[in-house]
């Protein structure tokens, strides 16, 4: 395998890093030993997320310290220290003890990067009710999806996103009894079961005490999608912060002066783990834009906000060196001193171009939604391979491995491909689907957790990324899963069968693409492409909708009426179609 390495020389750096031998940090570590780096809920009452992000620090001398700095997208700045941040979300877990919200019930909250997303998340993690957060470009159909499955008893969101994708549904979630509204554009509200967050939070009392909470009790639930049916609602427990907090140490390597910035939305599990968990649990500073990807903004923000760690994905990378280096050198940002990148593949050519553009690489690194924190990385203190995903983080055993009849093998030879698996057993591995056992069960086999990528482990131990061994799509770092585009498109009164790909793009990595075909009486015009595709958009939202249709006569099936997405993929790109023999004639 031919690589690029970029070196790193002791004089680049201005902090030792955390991780500053690999080999020896990984041989002594134990994730005993990294619970020791958490205080615990007092007399020994157990291990909460909320506790180790904000209360540990709001009671001792780090409580005027800046937490949160909230960059409003028209210009308003909101800072949130410690303190300020422990006696707000005090405020929200007492609003909900006083509703009558249970450890164990699912507090959903759906809007954009505000304060109080992030004021309601930590909030309901002291209560010990289950965070679960939406993606507020999500269509109503998303929503109404991931609301029913996870049993939502309250929903937390703006006036603005409960009028446009929730009242007309809300009579079809039997489980949810609270609204709450929150945001500056909230209205005075008279609806039955629907009331002002800002009032509440005003009545409620500013102490509160988090109760006894067992490490293994759930969470965080973050819906993530498969091939073939619903979202799937990964659960994570409470000990799931030794490992944000240990990943925030070794992959992301942070200091306590740090000034932190991750881009990810926490509609997403990273913009949840690393854009409110981990940096908390550390004690420093996280830096939350509202606004969306803008290059000159981005650069302002990097600039004036100091920012020293940043966590960005290769989309929004792509897009910045479409603009060209020239732009960056305009900004002052002698204070980044780590850069890092995930959620698709990150191409060598954006690594090196960080360098270029603003002296550091991109330092790749790989997890997924399942795995709840980062578990194959390039690291500060490494030589970085271009192109690789990384090694293991401590306390992880990777491997790639192949389905035999008995179970898996793991296969040793260097740079064969395989299914990347990880030894099943670390503190922030998903504990189920909510309620679906046996989905989660056929994810392990053998003791190790099957991930459903593609991947390649050199002879030092880099792995390497091929490809998804599944049909799920990543457009512009969201995951997107086919079936839930195709349920939609056949409720349109004109598709007969509907067959949905991920297409290469330049920028997004993949696009959402669809194949349809239609009833008897309808023909193809390009009228009726563009009513799909504004249909399709009503109902998922702009990230999940299709952005092209095709339509064609009949699509590709197996005998047994399964459409062959791979068929239609490779059709697309003019690849050859491989195994057709269970195609059905005439396909
Ligand atoms: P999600 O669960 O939405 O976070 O998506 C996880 C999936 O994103 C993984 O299973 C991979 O397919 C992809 N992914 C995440 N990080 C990387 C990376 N560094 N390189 C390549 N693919 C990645």
């Amino acid at each position: 395998m031919a690589w690029t390495t970029i070196t790193k020389s002791r004089n680049q750096r201005r902090s030792a890093p955390h991780l500053h031998d690999y080999e020896s940090v990984r041989s002594h570590f134990s994730w005993e030993q990294a619970r020791q780096d958490l205080e615990g809920l007092p007399h020994g009452q157990g291990l909460n997320i909320a506790h180790e992000a904000v209360v540990r620090h709001a009671s001792g001398a780090r409580a005027p310290h800046l937490a949160i700095r909230w960059l409003g997208k028209n210009g308003m700045v909101q800072d949130y220290s410690y303190g300020r941040l422990n006696e707000l979300t005090n405020r929200f877990a007492n609003v909900l003890r006083r509703l009558g919200v249970n450890a164990g019930d699912r507090v959903f909250v759906l809007a954009g990067r505000i304060p109080e997303l992030y004021i309601a998340a930590l909030g309901t993690l002291k209560n010990r009710s289950v965070f679960s957060p939406l993606f507020s470009a999500f269509g109503p159909e998303p929503i109404r999806a991931r609301l029913t499955i996870g049993q939502a008893k309250v929903l937390v969101t703006t006036s603005a996103l409960y009028q446009r994708k929730v009242a007309a549904l809300r009579s079809t979630i039997a489980s949810l009894e609270h609204v709450l509204l929150i945001g500056e554009d909230r209205q005075p509200t008279t609806i039955d079961g629907v009331q002002d967050l800002g009032l509440l939070m005003q009545e409620a009392s500013p102490d509160f005490t988090i109760g006894p909470t067992d490490p293994e009790d759930v969470a965080l639930l973050h819906f993530t999608s498969g091939t073939t049916g619903t979202p799937k609602g990964a659960m994570h427990v409470h000990q799931a912060v030794i490992a944000h907090h240990m990943t925030g140490k070794y992959a992301l390597d942070f200091h306590e002066d740090d000034r932190f910035w991750c881009t990810a939305d926490p509609g997403w599990v990273t913009g949840t783990s690393y854009g409110i968990i981990a940096p908390l649990t550390s004690g420093i500073t996280s830096i939350v834009d509202e606004a969306e990807y803008d290059t000159e903004r981005w650069y302002h923000t990097l600039q004036d906000q100091q920012i020293s760690i940043w966590y960005t994905a290769p989309t929004a990378i792509r897009m910045m060196m479409k603009s060209g280096v020239d732009m960056v050198r305009k900004y002052d940002l002698h204070r980044l001193r780590f850069l890092a990148s995930v959620g698709e593949p990150l191409n060598p050519e954006a690594v090196l171009w960080g360098r270029e553009a603003f002296g550091h690489p991109f330092h790749d690194n790989w997890w997924q939604t399942e795995t709840g924190g980062i578990m194959i990385a390039n690291y500060a203190a490494m030589d970085i391979r271009a192109g690789s995903m990384g090694r293991p983080l401590p306390g992880i055993e990777a491997a790639v491995v192949r389905r035999t009849e008995n179970g898996v093998e793991v296969v040793e030879e260097p740079n064969a491909q395989g299914e990347l698996a990880l030894r099943a057993g670390w503190p922030s591995m998903f504990r189920g689907y909510w309620n679906e056992p046996e989905r989660y069960k056929k994810c392990f086999v053998g003791g190790w957790y099957l991930t459903g990528d593609l991947a390649k482990r050199d002879d030092d131990g880099y792995f390497w990324f091929v490809g998804r061994a599944d049909d799920v799509i990543k457009t512009s770092g969201h995951l997107i899963g086919p079936f839930e585009v195709e349920s939609v498109l056949i409720e349109h009164k004109a598709v007969a069968e509907a067959g949905v790909i991920g297409k290469p793009d330049p920028v997004a990595m993949e696009v959402v693409k669809a194949f349809v075909s239609l009833k008897d009486g309808y023909a193809p015009s390009e009228e009726l492409r563009r009513e799909l595709l504004g249909f399709s958009r009503a109902r998922l939202g702009a990230v999940v909708a299709p952005k092209e249709i095709t339509f064609l006569a009949t699509l590709p099936k197996t005998r047994s009426g399964k459409i062959m997405r791979r068929l239609l993929k490779a059709r697309e790109l003019g690849l050859p179609e491989g195994d057709t023999s269970t195609l059905e004639a005439g396909s």
